[in-house]
């Protein structure tokens, strides 16, 4: 075993995640409770090989997988007619995003959505949000003071939400935090669950022996960060699955 394998398996050991075994939206809608699909930055930016100053520099099985989870679930929903919200990391060029270097630019195509989930822009069931943050929730605060999550989930009167997305630690973690919290004091009507879908979720690999050859740069092992993400995730109260299944 190698030492990698070897110090996951003490992590799992220490601070397991107890993901729940199957996660049926449909059973969910059966008992009064529609479930919408939250999809994150499954954009070119962060998914597709050789895209940009953070998209993977070589074919990933974690982010090819979340990639293939998320386009099996979205046919699925928008298929049924049920809801789906997805976030599109879009940025000014002249507005950056410290720590990260400049990334998914409008008009890039860095930030459109992956060639498997394209569709998405033109199906009706898709309400898209761009945003220049990190944290989707925040990032769906208009001007007016409105929130575009909050109606969405209010019009199509969602209880659950199902999320999948990139980076597991990141975006996918910040805006799961910050819709908890905005549920437990009653900010998000109807909503009551948060489930995150493991293998529907993916982070980037920037492995220790290549950070400290990139100054100012921050190990990222993809295994670890993304285990945390879930484990934090759940520490907050999110339930955290490991298959979703349609019929
Ligand atoms: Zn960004």
């Amino acid at each position: 075993m190698g030492s990698n394998a070897k110090m996951m398996d003490a992590v799992r050991a220490d601070a397991p995640v107890d993901e729940e075994d199957d996660f049926l939206p449909a059973s969910e809608r059966d008992r009064g409770r529609v479930v919408g699909l939250v999809l994150v930055d499954i954009v070119n930016g962060f998914c597709t090989v050789g895209a940009g100053n953070l998209a993977p520099r070589e074919p990933n099985k974690q982010i090819a997988t979340m990639v293939e989870e998320a386009s099996r679930l979205a046919k699925a929903f928008c298929e049924r007619n049920w809801p789906v919200f997805a976030f599109l990391d879009s940025h000014y060029p002249d507005k950056p995003e410290p720590p990260y270097p400049p990334h998914c630019i409008i008009g890039s195509g860095e930030d459109n959505l992956v060639p498997a989930l394209q569709w998405l822009e033109k199906d009706p069931n898709v309400t898209l949000k761009r945003k220049d943050c990190i944290d989707g929730f925040i990032g769906s605060t208009e001007k007016d003071g409105s929130n575009l999550f909050v109606d969405w989930v209010k019009t199509n009167d969602i209880k659950v939400v199902l999320v999948l997305g990139i980076c597991t630690d990141i975006c996918v973690l910040d805006f799961t935090c910050s819709i908890l919290s905005a549920r437990n004091i009653g900010r998000i009507l109807p909503l009551e669950d948060v489930v995150i879908y493991s293998h529907g979720c993916a982070t980037y690999d920037l492995p220790i022996h290549v950070a400290k050859h990139i100054k100012g740069a921050l190990a990222h092992p993809q295994e670890l960060l993304h285990h945390m993400g879930l484990y934090v995730a759940k520490g907050r109260g999110a339930r955290i699955v490991n298959s979703v299944s349609i019929d």
